[in-house]
C-alpha cells in the first residue's frame, strides 16, 4: 500500500507571536512521520491565513519559499475560525487522503497526530482528538465549556465531550463534509453527522505557546449561541412552555382580581397589575427575539452567501513556485500577478 497524502491544516489569525514556532514543530513532526513511512513525502502543512492583521500572512509565504512542506491559503478578510478550517480542509481535500485540523498555538498535544495516523491505517475516516482533562485552562473557562457541552447535551445534540476541532478526517468524509450546505456553521455539531468508521484518542491540553486567546468571552458566548441555536430547536419549545404557564397563571390572577374588584378592595391591586403587565410584556419580548433568531437563521441560510472566499492558494496553485521567487516578488502582489 502506498503511504497516504496528510495535509495538517491550521487555521491562523493574528499568530505571528507563535507562527515561527508552530511551523519549526510541525515540520519536524511531519518529517518523522515520513521517514515512518507512516505518510507520504508528499504530505503539506496549510497554514490558513484568516484575514489576519498582523505579519501572520507573511511568515506563511515566506517559510513556504524555504520549506517546501508549507503551503499558505490567504483568506480575503476574517471569517472565523470554523469557516477558515472549513476553506483550509476543502483546499485540502483533493490533493489529500486525509487531513488533520489543528490550533495555531499547538495547545492540543501533536505527537497525537501519528496515533490518528495509525487509526486511519486501520480504517477510521474520522479520528477525534479529546482532552483527558481541562487541568490547565482557567477555572473560568474550563466551567463555562463543560457547562456549553453539559447544555448542548440537555438539548439533544450529538457532540463529542471535550473535543474541539483537533481531528483527523479521511478524504471520504472531507467529501460528505461539503454536503452540508449551512452556513451556520458548528463543525464540532456536523462533523459526528456524517457517521463512518470513527475513533477516540485522549491527551492532555497543554497552555497557550505565545500570543493571547483569538476567543475572547464575546466570541466564546456568540460561539455557544450559536451552536445551540443552529442544531436544536428546544429554545423555542422552552419558550411556548413559559408562555402557556404564564398564560395560566394571569387567568389564575385574574380570577382573584375580579374577586378583589368585588369585595371592593380595587386599588389594593394596582401593584400586581402593573407588575404582571411588565413581566407579561417581558415574556414577549423574549419569545420574539427567540424567534426572530431562528428566521435570521433561515434568512441566511437562504442567501447562500459563500462562507469563505480564497485569495491566494499556494497549496493547488498552477504557477510553479520558483516563478515567484525568480521574479523576486513581493509576497503582497502574489494575488495580482496570479490573476
Ligand atoms: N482563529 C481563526 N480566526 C478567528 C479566531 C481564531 O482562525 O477569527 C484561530 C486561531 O488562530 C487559533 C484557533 O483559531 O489557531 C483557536 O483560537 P484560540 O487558540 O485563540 O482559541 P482558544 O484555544 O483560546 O479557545
Ligand atoms: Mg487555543
Amino acid at each position: 500500500m502506498t503511504e497516504p497524502v496528510l495535509t495538517i491544516v491550521v487555521p491562523c489569525y493574528n499568530e505571528e507571536e507563535v507562527l515561527p514556532e508552530t511551523m519549526a514543530t510541525l515540520t519536524l513532526l511531519l518529517e518523522e512521520l515520513i521517514a515512518e513511512s507512516l505518510v507520504s513525502g508528499q504530505s503539506k502543512l496549510l497554514f490558513v491565513d484568516d484575514g489576519s492583521k498582523d505579519r501572520t500572512w507573511e511568515l506563511i509565504y515566506k517559510e513556504g519559499l524555504r520549506n517546501d512542506f508549507v503551503r499558505g491559503l490567504k483568506l480575503s478578510r476574517n471569517v472565523g475560525h470554523q469557516n477558515a478550517l472549513l476553506a483550509g480542509l476543502s483546499a485540502a481535500k483533493e490533493r489529500s487522503d486525509c487531513a488533520v485540523s489543528i490550533d495555531a498555538d499547538l495547545q492540543d498535544d501533536i505527537t497525537v497526530i501519528r496515533e490518528f495516523i495509525l487509526k486511519y491505517h486501520a480504517g477510521c475516516d474520522i479520528v477525534y482528538g479529546v482532552r483527558k482533562g481541562r487541568d490547565r485552562d482557567s477555572v473560568f473557562k474550563r466551567s463555562t465549556a463543560q457547562g456549553f457541552y453539559k447544555i448542548m447535551k440537555r438539548l439533544g445534540v450529538d457532540l463529542v465531550y471535550n473535543h474541539a476541532d483537533f481531528r483527523l478526517m479521511s478524504k471520504r468524509a472531507l467529501h460528505e463534509l461539503e454536503q452540508f450546505k449551512e452556513v451556520n456553521l458548528f463543525l464540532r455539531g456536523i462533523v459526528p453527522l456524517i457517521g463512518f468508521h470513527t475513533d477516540i484518542v485522549y491527551y492532555d491540553r497543554l497552555e497557550r505557546q505565545a500570543g493571547e486567546t483569538k476567543y475572547p468571552l464575546k466570541k466564546m458566548l456568540a460561539f455557544a449561541f450559536d451552536g445551540i441555536t443552529s442544531f436544536s430547536v428546544s429554545p423555542i419549545r422552552m419558550v411556548s412552555v413559559v408562555g402557556f404557564v404564564s398564560f395560566l397563571m394571569s387567568m389564575v390572577f385574574g380570577g382573584y382580581f375580579l374577586a378583589l374588584k368585588f369585595t371592593g378592595n380595587t386599588e389594593t391591586g394596582w401593584t400586581s397589575l402593573i407588575t404582571s403587565i411588565w413581566l407579561i410584556g417581558g415574556l414577549q419580548l423574549i419569545a420574539i427575539g427567540l424567534i426572530g433568531e431562528y428566521v435570521g437563521k433561515i434568512y441566511k441560510e437562504t442567501k447562500q452567501r459563500p462562507k469563505f472566499i480564497v485569495d491566494i492558494d499556494t497549496l493547488n496553485l498552477p504557477l510553479p513556485r520558483r516563478h515567484f521567487l525568480d521574479q523576486e516578488l513581493d509576497y503582497r502582489k502574489v494575488s495580482e500577478t496570479s490573476q
